[in-house]
């Protein structure tokens, strides 16, 4: 688990699924550009490896760090803000949560985000981190700025030109292979609340009006229980800006903690202890979907505490094919014969050009397979790998993936673009770890 005491005593280092772990040799938290450059410095002359991990959020192995660790927990906040424009820098190590509050003194706010805030803004910004909405890109799309530390020492800044700018394509997602991120400005919107809609309805309900509710809505989302043909459908659209009701943040608070994560803590126990009962869970889940309404500022509705531990694996595919996508993935989970009783959850990106985003130049839906942390995922995940691979599934960069060099290449167009441009800014690779040496040599 993420700690920096953990971090600084005992040089061990584990993601908050606990999938990768290991030990590394020397922990850095820098409190300045000049501090960075020097580490890095030093590091690239005497041929030491760097990973520069955010809050360590990512399911596979890609910020684990073999000899120097660098976290930016000491360097967080914002930099500066330009109302008129629209635009705010922020310094890389900031929590997600940090953001909204500092926005809203400024009357503004990220244009979307995903369903979780402890990330990192320069660890969300180089794995593409997503939310939902199909009008909508990535985290990543809403930089327009980028400030980074290269393999060398050096310091560079790059403000995106046009769509086609490469140097900008690359740093759009750049899993950490470019540099060390110190500073992102981000473009925003101004302060807006949100309205959130969430009910039950079946699986043919949802998909006979898909097609409109992606574009009727500023957010669609999906939550379908494999083994039923019940959905947890959640519609959000922008509205002027007013904070959420005391009294109703208080039942959300109580109804999400409670119901969505302590209660769902104990079914996923029963399902651990006895897999038999998996598809009694995810049925009685589906039956229980509550019925909320609820408005607030986007920060705050955005994302929902997510406490029960789980193992994920996220593909993007072409929007178009997501019906038939889902047709089969009905067919094949109609028994259950894996035991998940998490939900599949089914988000729609519109295309960026990030020459590594799983959604480059395709409107995209992104499907998110679970399973309960400590119950067995191999089999699942490998089932779903095979289904999405038929579709041309891109795995999201941050999630658990059967990526491999081959795959990479026929995957992404522009693989060597990024590889070609990133030896240019770290040219001993001592950003490589195992993983990224794998799939790049
Ligand atoms: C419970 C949970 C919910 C999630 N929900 C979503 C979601 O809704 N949507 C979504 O798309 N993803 C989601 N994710 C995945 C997560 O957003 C990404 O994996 C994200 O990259 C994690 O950010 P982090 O700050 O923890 O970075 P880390 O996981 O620590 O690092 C990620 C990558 O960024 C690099 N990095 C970190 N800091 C820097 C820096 N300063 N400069 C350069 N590189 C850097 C690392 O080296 C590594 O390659 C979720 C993950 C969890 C555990």
């Amino acid at each position: 688990m993420f700690s920096l005491k953990t971090l600084q005593t005992k040089k061990h280092w584990s993601n908050w699924a606990e999938t990768a772990q290991g030990q590394f040799e020397e922990f850095f938290t820098p409190r300045s550009v000049e501090e960075l450059q020097a580490i890095v410095g030093k590091a690239f002359k005497d041929g030491k490896r760097i990973r520069i991990i955010g809050a360590s959020h990512s399911f596979s192995p890609i910020a684990l760090p073999e000899e120097i660790c660098i976290s930016l927990h000491e360097m967080r906040g914002m930099d500066s803000v330009d109302k008129e424009r629209g635009e705010a820098t922020f310094w890389g190590g900031t929590y997600l949560y940090e953001i909204g509050p500092l926005l809203k003194e400024h009357g503004l706010a990220l244009e979307n985000m995903g369903d979780i805030q402890e990330q990192t803004i320069a660890g969300a910004v180089s794995t593409g981190t997503h939310g939902t909405g199909i009008t909508l890109g990535s985290i990543s799309s809403q930089v327009i700025e980028w400030e980074w530390i290269d393999g060398m020492g050096e310091y560079h800044i790059h403000r995106r030109v046009d769509q086609d700018d490469s140097l900008a394509n690359c740093l759009h997602v750049s899993l950490g292979l470019f540099g060390i991120l110190v500073r992102v400005t981000l473009k925003l919107l101004p302060l807006y609340s949100l309205k959130v809609k969430t009910f039950r309805a079946t699986i043919e309900e949802g998909m006979s009006s898909w097609k409109e509710d992606l574009h009727q809505f500023r957010h669609l989302e999906w939550f379908w229980f494999p083994g039923t043909k019940l959905i947890q459908v959640k519609q959000m659209d922008a509205i002027p800006p007013v904070p959420q009701k005391k009294w109703e943040k208080t039942i959300s608070t109580i109804s999400k903690n409670v119901v969505d994560n302590q209660a769902f803590y104990l079914l996923s126990e029963i399902c651990k202890r006895n897999p038999r009962r998996t598809q009694w869970v995810s049925e009685f889940s589906a039956k229980n979907i509550p019925n909320r309404i609820e408005t607030g500022y986007s920060y705050e509705l955005f994302a929902t505490p997510r406490k029960v531990k789980f193992y994920e694996s996220e593909i993007a595919i072409p929007i178009e094919r997501f019906l038939e996508c889902m047709e089969e993935l009905l067919a094949g989970l109609k028994d259950n014969p894996f035991f998940v009783h998490f939900p599949i959850e089914c988000r729609f990106v519109k295309d960026e050009p990030g020459f590594l985003n799983p959604n480059f130049q395709q409107d995209s839906a992104f499907l998110a397979f679970h399973m309960y942390k400590g119950m067995p995922y191999e089999a699942y995940f490998e089932w779903i790998w095979g289904v999405m691979e038929k579709y041309n599934g891109r795995p999201h960069w941050g999630k658990m993936n059967n990526l491999s060099k081959e795959k990479i290449q026929k995957l992404y167009p522009k693989w060597n673009n990024f590889q070609e441009k990133r030896q240019e800014y770290d040219p001993k690779g001592i950003f490589l770890n195992k993983y990224f040496r794998e799939l790049i040599h």
